[in-house]
């Protein structure tokens, strides 16, 4: 299956190859649909104005809980958050449970998903709240420079969840314990160090009581830096393509790639709210909407920030497959064993049922990394540089 002397578009199982090219192929189609419906919806909740769907609700809470605008913020964003889960709670067993479990990948029980709906509707309610308190204070006391300080709550909020999510998310879904493995704790030690990473612990995450899919990270922010290892990748894949996989993740740290994005996304997150305020106003004027600082606006400003994401994402992704590509660089002159990186690879997209070759044009829209073909020949490419320097080196050291 993994077996080295496959090309990177050998067939290794053309059975499972066409499985995941299917895999891949659906969730594309779904994508595009969750996309179209979540601007539908958005539009059906603001479409009217003041008479709006959005507008009603805001209304309805106001009934029940009085004129306290704090309060009215988060029953609304309650009502519309928990009402849309549950709405979407079907879609999401078909997308998120049945079709896992189709596809081989899925091992959760049922209860256990569930559960876990549960607690991100929790996430989700909380961050939401938070959010949206925010915003529509700023909106009603900050004046025509609301949008700046709103992008200013924004980049603290996602470097404050960059910080939790190694020690407070990923525990809530998985079960997180020490890595008790005294040799990997060496070996990837070693290539921490190399690469400048002050590693704050090692730690094993249970995944595969729900998927068979494998995954491995540098993740956390500062004080709560640590590397995570899935059960599925510590399990099935030999030691050297461990490494490979750490190398590349620590050549993510080298070439400060955690830095650069979190530049990049405040600069985003201004241009985005910047837009949004325009959005607000010119929407506000063409429905009638008199005070934008009522939550019941909401949508508008949903829709905004959602339409500038869709039109950035093509340009986001592209960032991230440079980057991916250097710290495929970074793993390869770290490790120097293209061979373990190359069946990583081959690994980890039949694990995964990662599609090898997907369509071009998809993959630079929608992949923020290349695809698994795309990396096999980058290291196979690597190896044949190394092969003519090695020769080089011989010839110069005869002559
Ligand atoms: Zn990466």
């Amino acid at each position: 299956m993994n077996n080295t002397s496959n090309t990177a578009t050998g067939h290794a199982d053309p059975a499972r190859e066409q499985r995941a090219r299917q895999y891949e192929r659906l969730h594309n189609w779904l994508f595009l649909a969750d996309v179209a419906v979540s601007l539908a919806l958005l539009a059906l909740l603001i479409a009217g104005g003041e008479r709006s769907l959005s507008f009603r609700i805001e209304d309805a809470v106001r009934a029940v809980i009085g004129e306290n605008r704090w309060l009215v913020v988060a029953g609304y964003v309650t009502v519309v958050l928990v009402s849309y889960t549950v709405l979407f709670l079907p879609y999401s067993w078909w997308k998120g449970y049945y079709l896992e479990r189709r596809f081989e990948l899925g091992t959760q029980t049922f209860p256990s998903w569930l559960w876990d709906e549960v607690k991100s509707l929790a996430l989700s309610l909380a961050l939401a709240i938070v959010v949206f308190e925010a915003f529509y204070w700023l909106l009603r006391t900050a004046g025509g420079m609301w949008w700046l300080w709103a992008a200013g709550v924004w980049i603290v909020l996602q470097v404050v969840l960059g910080m939790l999510f190694p020690v407070v998310i990923i525990p809530l879904f998985y079960k997180t314990e020490r890595l008790h493995d005294p040799e990997l704790e060496a070996q990837v030690g070693a290539l921490a160090a190399r690469a400048g990473v002050t590693v704050l612990g090692m730690f094993r995450v249970g995944m595969a009581e729900k998927t068979k899919k494998a995954n491995a990270a540098l993740a956390g922010l500062g004080a709560t830096k640590r590397i995570l290892f899935a059960d599925t990748l510590l399990e099935h894949f030999p030691r050297g393509e461990i490494t490979s996989v750490l190398a590349h993740e620590f050549g993510h740290y080298y070439h400060r790639h955690i830095l650069k994005l979190i530049v990049i996304a405040s600069l985003s997150a201004v241009v985005g709210m910047s837009i949004a305020d325009l959005v607000l106003n010119a929407a506000a004027g063409a429905l009638g909407i008199t005070d934008m600082a009522r939550i019941a606006t909401a949508p508008l400003l949903i829709l905004a920030l959602f339409l500038f994401s869709l039109v950035t994402m093509p340009l986001m992704n592209n960032l991230s497959r440079h980057f991916e590509r250097q710290a495929d660089g970074y793993a390869l002159d770290c490790t120097r064993d293209a061979d373990a990186f190359i069946s990583a690879m081959r690994r980890l997209a039949d694990q995964n049922l990662a599609d090898k070759e997907p369509h071009p044009v998809i993959e630079c829209l929608l992949h923020s990394h290349p695809s698994i073909g795309r990396r096999i020949r980058f290291a196979e490419e690597w190896n044949a540089r190394q092969g003519r320097k090695e020769v080089t080196d011989h010839l110069t050291s005869d002559i």
